[in-house]
C-alpha cells in the first residue's frame, strides 16, 4: 500500500470513529410519517366493510387473501407485519380506540399541511393554510435540534409529498429536504442511478413514489449518517382519495417492510445500533364510515383520530397501549426533543411531552413543559 493510501484510510478510520463516538455521545432519531393511514387499518388490518362494498377493490378474492382472516390479531398482523411482529414487541403502539387510548389531532383542520405542522411544531396553528407551498412562520424541532450540540447539520429530511419543504421552511431551518422527486446531486454511482430512475418517471405528480423516497433516504442515511432523520410516505392518502382501497392496504404493507428495513439497515450499522429510536405517526385521520374512509376533513368523523409507535432504548416494551388516555399530535414534537435528551422551545407555545413509560430518567427528565 502506497504512503498517501495508507494516509488515506487512516483518515478515513479516525473519521469513522469520531462518527461512532459521536453515535455513542448522543441519541438518533428516526420519524416516519404516512400520510392519512388510519388506526383502523393499524388495529383492525383491512375492514371489511369496506372490502364488501365492492366499487373500492379491483380484485377482492386476491386481496382477501393476502390481508383478511377472521381474527383480528392475525388480519392486522397480514398486513403490518414489522409493526406486530416487532415493534408490538420491542416498543409501544398508542391510539387503539377500542380500549380508549385515544391520539387525537388538536388542529381544526384534518389535513396534511396543518397536521405536518403540527407534529413539527407543537403547535396546532388556528391560521388555515391550504396544502400549497406556503413558507412556514412557525419553528419546528427539526430546525431546533439543528442548533443543538451534538446535532448541528445532522438533521435530515426526505418526504414524498413536494409540500415538506415548504412546511418545514427549508429555507430558514437550514435542513436539507428531499422532496418530491428532487434529485440527490451526488456524484457514487448510487445517487446517480437514483437520480436517473427519477428523472425517467413521466408525468410525475406533487407526490413521489414512496420507493424512491426510501431508496434516496436509505442512500444518504448510509452515507452521510444523519442523527435525526426524517422520512415521510404519501402514497397512502393519495391512493386513498381515489377510492382505492385495495391500493391503499397494498401501499400499507409496503411501508411497513421499508420500515422494517430501515429499522435493519440500523441495527446493523455500529452508527445507530442500539442508540437509535423510531418514531411513527401519521398527519390525520380518515372518515370512519364506509362511504367517508376516501376522505377527511374538519367535518368528516374521524378525520381527527390518528396513532402513534416509539421503537427504541430506553422505551419499555409495552406493545399495544390499553390505558384510557388522550394524547394530542401537538405533543410529538416536543416528545421528538425529549428523546433526544433535549427541550424544545420557541416563539410559539409548545404540546406538553408525552410521558413515555420506562423511557430513562436522563431523558424523560422532570421538567414542566405543559404551557398550554
Ligand atoms: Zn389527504
Amino acid at each position: 500500500m502506497k504512503a498517501s493510501a495508507l494516509l488515506l484510510c487512516l483518515l478515513l478510520s479516525l473519521g469513522a470513529a469520531a462518527q461512532f463516538q459521536d453515535s455513542l455521545s448522543a441519541p438518533n432519531l428516526f420519524i416516519i410519517t404516512i400520510d392519512g393511514l388510519r388506526w383502523q387499518e393499524i388495529f383492525h388490518g383491512a375492514d371489511e366493510a369496506i372490502l364488501k362494498e365492492g366499487g373500492y377493490v379491483a380484485d377482492t378474492t386476491l386481496i382477501r387473501e393476502m390481508y383478511w382472516s377472521n381474527d383480528q390479531e392475525e388480519r392486522r398482523r397480514r398486513l403490518t407485519p414489522f409493526l406486530w411482529n416487532v415493534i408490538a414487541h420491542k416498543g409501544q403502539i398508542y391510539g387503539n380506540r377500542d380500549y380508549g387510548n385515544k391520539m387525537n389531532v388538536s388542529n381544526r383542520y384534518k389535513f396534511s399541511y396543518p397536521g405536518y405542522n403540527e407534529i413539527f411544531t407543537g403547535y396546532a396553528d388556528t391560521r388555515f393554510i391550504p396544502n400549497t407551498p406556503v413558507l412556514n412562520e412557525n419553528t419546528n424541532v427539526l430546525e431546533y435540534l439543528n442548533k443543538q450540540k451534538g446535532y448541528q447539520h445532522k438533521v435530515a429530511a426526505f418526504s414524498s409529498w413536494n409540500i415538506f419543504p415548504f412546511i418545514l421552511n427549508e429555507k430558514r431551518s437550514c435542513i436539507p429536504v428531499n422532496s418530491g422527486y428532487e434529485s440527490l446531486d451526488d456524484t457514487d454511482p448510487m445517487s446517480q442511478m437514483i437520480d436517473s430512475v427519477q428523472e425517467a418517471i413521466g408525468n410525475k405528480a406533487h407526490t413521489r413514489y414512496d420507493e424512491l423516497t426510501f431508496i434516496s433516504a436509505r442512500e444518504y442515511i448510509r452515507k452521510r449518517h444523519p442523527k435525526v432523520a426524517l422520512v415521510a410516505f404519501g402514497e397512502a392518502d393519495e391512493f386513498a382519495h381515489h377510492g382505492q382501497y385495495d391500493r391503499y392496504l397494498r401501499s400499507i404493507a409496503n411501508t411497513d417492510r421499508m420500515i422494517a428495513e430501515l429499522w435493519y439497515e440500523v441495527q446493523s450499522d455500529p452508527f445507530y445500533r442500539n442508540n437509535t429510536t423510531f418514531l411513527i405517526t401519521t398527519d390525520h385521520g380518515r372518515g370512519r364510515r364506509t362511504r367517508t374512509w376516501t376522505d377527511h376533513l374538519f367535518l368528516i368523523g374521524g378525520s381527527r383520530e390518528i396513532w402513534m409507535a416509539v421503537m427504541g432504548p430506553g422505551i419499555s416494551p409495552l406493545g399495544e397501549m390499553k390505558t384510557d388516555q388522550v394524547l394530542y399530535q401537538k405533543q410529538i414534537a416536543a416528545t421528538i426533543a425529549r428523546l433526544l435528551g433535549q427541550q424544545f422551545e420557541c416563539e410559539h407555545k409548545v404540546g406538553q411531552c408525552i410521558d413515555l413509560p420506562g423511557i430513562a430518567p436522563e431523558i424523560s427528565g422532570g421538567i414542566a413543559l405543559d404551557r398550554q
